[in-house]
């Protein structure tokens, strides 16, 4: 959640940026030290309870949903804040957050559209890292073209009863609850006749298969409604509206947290421009190139997202930085293989993986979700330089 930038205050700033080191260097000690690095794409099982108790920690010291408002129990930081706090947060390679989705992508939404019983009986939730949400959007036949949904949900007595199959659902093995985009109008088409319905996942009507990935680990799953059902209130921003609200969580999904995302890439770099170093490829002139331009074009990304920062959001933004940032990270992934040589091409007993093969295969994902190269460069050419439509 962005909460409007605040008149800039390097000294502020400076002293929040200290504030926010400091506290981590105090904190992310004791067992939280063996935390560092621990969990992320492709990584997500690693110490999952551990880093749950961390989230908690970081929750009863205001640290969480820093940018939500006051009167919603958040900090109401300004933008520029709540970027000072992710990058230092990876700066200190803190562990990868648990409840991404409650905390950036649902408890906006319930902010800007849920009623206020939905944001009492939810939110303080979602603050204190005690619930846990998944987003039940893409369906076999409905991901780039998510209009496409056929979930239905039809009305019987004081519930909504649910049913339809979901896929690519990440974390609802964990998940306690989900936003469910369903279609309510029986012969409705496209963005016509959606809501946005909240169901609990621990009932008999939920089943939740994992999906075994490329890496070996098991982070997104289908999902099977069978009669499921939510009560009437759970339906937010009013029933039919599930399109504007669905909609609206995208748009949140891109938040502030991606702006640390670099330091976090930065890291990476690092580690193996350390590798290339002990190894020898680093005297290699072609891979030597190649890691330079890595290095470039994550300049390219920072200053690419400092600019928008300075600039009011548009789709351009969201887009170019997608864009961007995904196919940077994805080359990384492939950099490293080089890097490692003959090295990358052999696991341990198990498919046992180390980072650099699962920062490789998990890479590939990164040009996908949160809406493909392809669609990215669609919403530019259609939306922001008014190119024909492409034919439906
Ligand atoms: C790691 C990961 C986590 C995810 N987590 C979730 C989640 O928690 N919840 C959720 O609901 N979804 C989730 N997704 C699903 C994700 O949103 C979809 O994978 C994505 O929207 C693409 O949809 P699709 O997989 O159905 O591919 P399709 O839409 O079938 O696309 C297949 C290919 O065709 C291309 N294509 C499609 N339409 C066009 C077009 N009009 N023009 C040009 N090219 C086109 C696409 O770019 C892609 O290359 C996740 C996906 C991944 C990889």
């Amino acid at each position: 959640m962005v909460a409007s930038p605040a008149e800039t205050d390097p000294a502020a700033d400076e002293q929040f940026r200290a504030d926010v080191r400091g506290w981590l260097e105090e904190h992310l000690t004791g067992d939280f030290a063996e935390l560092r690095g621990k969990g992320g794409p492709g990584r997500e099982h690693e110490a999952h309870e551990a880093r749950v108790e961390w989230d908690r920690h970081l929750a009863r010291h205001g640290w969480t949903c820093i940018g939500w408002p006051e009167e919603h129990g958040g900090r109401g930081l300004s933008l520029d804040h709540q970027v000072i706090f992710h990058e230092e947060y990876a700066r200190a390679n803190a562990p990868a957050r648990t409840n991404h989705l409650g905390e950036e992508l649902l408890g906006p939404t319930l902010i800007a559209f849920g009623t206020p019983e939905q944001q009492e009986r939810f939110l303080p939730r979602i603050r204190a890292v005690k619930e846990f949400w998944c987003q039940g959007y893409s369906e076999p036949g409905a991901g780039s073209d998510l209009a496409n949904v056929t979930t239905r949900a039809r009305p019987e007595a004081d519930e909504w009863v649910i049913d339809g199959q979901k896929v690519w659902t990440s974390f609802a093995h964990q998940a306690d609850w989900c936003f469910v985009l369903a279609r309510t109008e029986p012969g409705s088409e496209r963005h016509r006749g959606l809501s946005y319905l909240l169901v609990r996942m621990d009932q008999p009507g939920v089943e939740v298969r994992p999906i075994v990935q490329l890496t070996g680990t098991s982070e997104f799953n289908e999902v099977f409604f069978s009669g499921a059902l939510t009560t009437v209130d759970m339906v937010v921003g009013g029933e039919g509206n599930g399109w504007k609200v669905a909609m609206a969580t995208l748009g949140f999904e891109r938040g502030v947290s991606t702006l640390g995302q670099q330091v976090g890439f930065q890291r990476e770099l690092d580690a193996l421009l350390e590798v290339a170093r002990a190894n020898g490829t680093y005297d290699d002139p072609v891979l030597r190139d190649r890691l330079a331009r890595a290095q470039v074009e994550l300049e390219v990304i920072r200053l690419n997202a400092l600019r928008t920062l300075a600039e009011e959001q548009g789709p351009q933004q969201a887009s170019i930085s997608k864009l961007l940032w995904a196919r940077w990270h994805r080359t990384l992934g492939e950099l490293a293989m080089q890097v490692r040589g003959p090295d990358s091409l052999t696991t341990g007993p198990g498919y046992d993986l180390d980072e650099w093969q699962r920062l490789f295969l998990f890479t590939r994902a990164d040009t996908i979700y949160g809406g493909s190269d392809e669609i990215q460069r669609n919403v530019l050419a259609e939306r922001v330089l008014g190119l024909p439509k492409e034919p439906r």
